[in-house]
């Protein structure tokens, strides 16, 4: 069972978390802010876990949920009378009759089993202005048992006068080496393989856990690597396969991007002198030692601004298969 101490990053939501559970200072609705993949569920469980402990504080380790109780072990299990996680039809909205139905008309039924009624609505950036005024109403007057906790993905998605009346919590990028760290300790990577992972996850870590299970991912990678090893010696029909192939990829164009992009900086990088130390792909030090002899710096430089326009192209919905080709033709 998850604790507060298990969470990796986070720091400041933690302590603040922590504070008002000691304090009994807590107030009716937060929101926890940032991306998918940032741990906002996670956080959350182990909130309103803490907040339902039946252990009294001073029996606990510095306001952790005890993770004995019975009220911990329903917790755990999803089945406390008391932690409601709002659920919604559509994947795309959340209903005006939902937030009624789970919420505005539920919060007025008192707690069953503890002194407070905890509401956690994920993907709260869904939820329609209807619905969103529904819940207003009840923030605006709130029975003092409730909790209401709101995970957008984005807090600008929702209405100001919701936002102004909850503890707004960001959720921070968690620290390379941490991403490093736990993809090594949990997930066996190969500390040579965490740094592309690293560099891919921005301080996502559900990102970072995500790509290293994903097939796709290492499917993409190998599909890169062979291009980038091969394309100085392919010919014009070649490249306009290996264009076709890359187009193919919708739903990874900006990993695909991502990857030419590195792999260019860790050439320009070694180029420049740098030392193994500080390349992303540390796997490919032979082709990319090779690579930045090959290439001059003027051209580097080119290819490095090429792949940024590529992005913004295909982003505007210019053909993305000729776009593609024309980056391929830079490399080459
Ligand atoms: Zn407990």
């Amino acid at each position: 069972m998850t604790k507060f101490r298990d969470i990796i990053g986070q720091e400041m939501a933690i302590r603040h978390l922590k504070g008002a559970i000691g304090s009994g200072k807590v107030a009716h609705a937060y929101i926890f802010d940032g991306e998918k993949g940032m741990g906002k569920k996670t956080l959350s469980s182990v909130f309103v876990k803490a907040l339902q402990c039946e252990e009294p504080l001073e029996n606990r380790e510095n306001t952790e949920p005890c993770g004995k109780c019975h009220s911990c072990i329903m917790a755990d299990s999803g089945s406390h009378p008391d932690i409601i996680t709002v659920t919604h039809e559509k994947p795309n909205s959340i209903g005006v009759d939902e937030i009624r139905e789970q919420v505005v008309n539920d919060v007025m039924i008192r707690p069953y089993s503890s002194g407070r009624k905890v509401y956690i609505i994920p993907d709260a950036h869904l939820m329609t202005v209807q619905a969103q005024n529904s819940l207003l109403k009840t923030l605006e007057e709130p029975p003092g048992y409730a909790v209401i906790i709101l995970l957008p993905d984005n807090k600008d998605m929702l209405l100001p006068t919701l936002i102004s009346r909850s503890v707004c919590l960001p959720m921070r990028a968690v620290k390379n080496e941490e991403i490093a760290k736990f993809l090594m300790e949990k997930k066996g990577i190969p500390a040579y393989e965490t740094e592309t992972l690293v560099s891919f996850a921005q301080g996502n870590l559900g990102k970072a856990e995500l790509l290293s299970e994903s097939e796709d991912f290492k499917e993409l990678w190998d599909e890169v690597r062979h291009l980038l090893t091969g394309i100085r010696k392919m010919s014009d029909v070649e490249v306009s396969a290996a264009a076709s192939k890359a187009q193919q990829r919708k739903d990874q164009k900006e990993d695909y991007l991502s990857f030419l992009l590195l792999w260019f900086r860790d050439v320009l990088f070694l180029k420049s002198g740098g030392e193994e130390e500080g390349v992303i792909f540390k796997g490919e030090m032979r082709e990319l030692t090779e690579a930045s002899g090959y290439y001059s710096f003027e051209r580097l430089n080119d290819i490095i601004e090429a792949i940024k326009e590529a992005d913004s192209k295909m982003e505007s919905n210019v053909n993305p298969e000729y776009t593609y080709e024309l980056l391929f033709m830079k490399m080459r």
